[in-house]
């Protein structure tokens, strides 16, 4: 197994029953005539329906919303045989797909992008391969160390931040302007006889460092925002209303790349900062920064970052769409790390497989405990849903094999002129009152059908 997998937490549901009849989706239609077929009281008959067992690795807001979800049982020595993915009873699900690597790991991601970018100027010409110019310029250290170089020399005087690929939480990146700050990772020197004992230097990206970041109160902040997605092939990806900015707490300035307190804006690095207010924390809520743009900026400038935003997210996934191995058993919830500069350009700077799910505060718990029922109630291992739904709580369907429209009926997708995508990052979040209304109106369905 590859080391990026042995990461990541996982997290293995699967029904209980014996007579998996009535989980899939695919299953539905002929539901109430699989359990009427059981011979099982009405009482007995829900409470085999509603039993999952599960399996997390994880002790913490995932660990109550599992425990407090009704009908789902912890097992506690169950995990290993499905964890590997060679072999899965057909109604088991697991919260990664495989490989899911391509996309998570830094120099993947972009190998993976600036692949995907060829093949649409290829097929679809320069601008719409444009749409992919969201990452800031990349290099693969030490095998495109000269490469870089030649890069590094056409922009004098620059800032590069150079980032391990598979660590997290800021751990090992520093910022530079300097050559010989990155010796190390000049690839002649280890193939040289006399180094050739030295311990491979550790894999890292040199990536363009956005000097101009959009600033509120003047410091830096960055984007997590969380897209769940339940099939490659066709590529079927929600996205959430809700997420955070995370702020720096030292007010930004070029002065001193040194300064991880001004650079880099993960929670773990601000933590330990001597200026950090437990209390106060360093988040907003997407809510609150929409707001804060729509104070700033005109609308029409609003929603073309948001629209940006939401192109970020299909274009990355569908860089990896032929790549990552599908599989039905599998979905992912992704955690993506978006900067946005003065320009209101957004910046993919990565993507994660497991993103923190540990609070820091009250209103970061609710945030986290929302998010993941939600994603359960998609995942719907109750199967509840009719797969026709667009929104589930705080998701919202954002990509069904093609873009998905907020209006009902099918899209006239023939100019896209007045087509809006169905997406509302950092609007309001009204889930529970959406839930209630959703498996109310199911549950009046199922019944005029039995
Ligand atoms: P990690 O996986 O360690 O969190 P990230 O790529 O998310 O690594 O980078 C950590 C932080 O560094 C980001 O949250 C951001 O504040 C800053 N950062 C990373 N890349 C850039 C960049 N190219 N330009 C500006 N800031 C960056």
């Amino acid at each position: 197994m590859p080391r990026e997998c042995q990461r990541s937490e996982y997290h293995v549901f699967q029904p209980l029953t014996s007579s998996p009849q009535g989980y899939g989706r695919q299953d539905l239609s002929s539901e109430n005539q699989n359990y009427k077929g059981h011979g099982l009281s009405k009482g007995k008959e829900r409470e085999q329906r509603a039993s999952i067992r599960f399996k997390t690795t994880l002790m913490n807001t995932l660990m109550d919303v599992l425990r407090h979800r009704p009908g789902w049982v912890e097992v506690k020595d169950w995990l290993r045989e499905n964890f590997d993915h060679t072999y899965m009873d057909e109604h088991v699900r697991i919260s990664h797909f495989r490989n899911h690597y391509e996309l998570t790991r830094k120099n993947y991601m972009v190998k993976n992008l600036k692949r995907f970018r060829k093949q649409l100027e290829r097929e679809a010409g320069k601008l719409e391969a444009a749409k992919c110019d969201f990452f800031p310029k990349t290099f693969e250290m030490p095998c495109e160390y000269h490469l870089f170089v030649e890069e590094f020399r056409k922009n004098p005087g620059i800032t590069w931040i150079m980032k391990p690929v598979a660590r997290s939480q800021g751990k090992g990146i520093f910022l530079f302007r300097r050559l010989k700050d990155i010796m190390d990772w000049r690839k002649d020197t280890r193939s040289s006889d006399n180094q050739k004992d030295d311990i491979p230097v550790e894999n890292y990206v040199a990536q363009r460092y956005i000097e101009n970041p959009y600033l509120i109160g003047g410091r830096k902040f960055d984007l997590r925002v969380y897209v769940l997605v339940m099939s490659y092939i066709p590529l079927r990806a929600w996205l959430y209303r809700d997420g955070f900015a995370r702020f720096s707490n030292t007010r930004f300035t070029l002065n001193s790349i040194d300064d991880q307190y001004v650079h880099l804006t993960n929670v773990a690095v601000q933590k330990t900062s001597p200026d950090y207010h437990p209390k106060k924390g360093c988040k907003w809520m997407l809510q609150r920064f929409r707001q804060y743009l729509a104070s700033k900026h005109r609308p029409e400038a609003v929603e073309t970052l948001f629209r940006d935003i939401d192109n970020i997210f299909v274009k990355s996934l569908q860089s990896v769409q032929k790549v990552i191995i599908s599989d039905k058993h599998c979905f992912e919830l992704y955690g993506y790390d978006i900067l946005i500069d003065q320009d209101l350009k957004p910046w993919l700077l990565e993507v994660n497989a497991s993103p923190s799910l540990t609070a820091s505060s009250q209103e970061d718990y609710e945030l986290k405990t929302c998010l993941l029922e939600d994603t359960l109630h998609v995942v719907d291992m109750e199967a509840r849903l009719t797969g026709r739904e667009k929104r589930v709580g705080g998701f919202d369907l954002m990509w069904n094999d093609g873009p998905v429209s907020r209006e009902e009926g099918a899209p006239d997708l023939s100019g896209m002129g007045n087509f809006v995508t169905n997406t509302h990052l950092g609007c309001v979040n009204d889930r529970k009152k959406q839930l209630r209304q959703l498996f109310c109106s199911l549950q009046l369905q199922k019944k005029a059908s039995s």
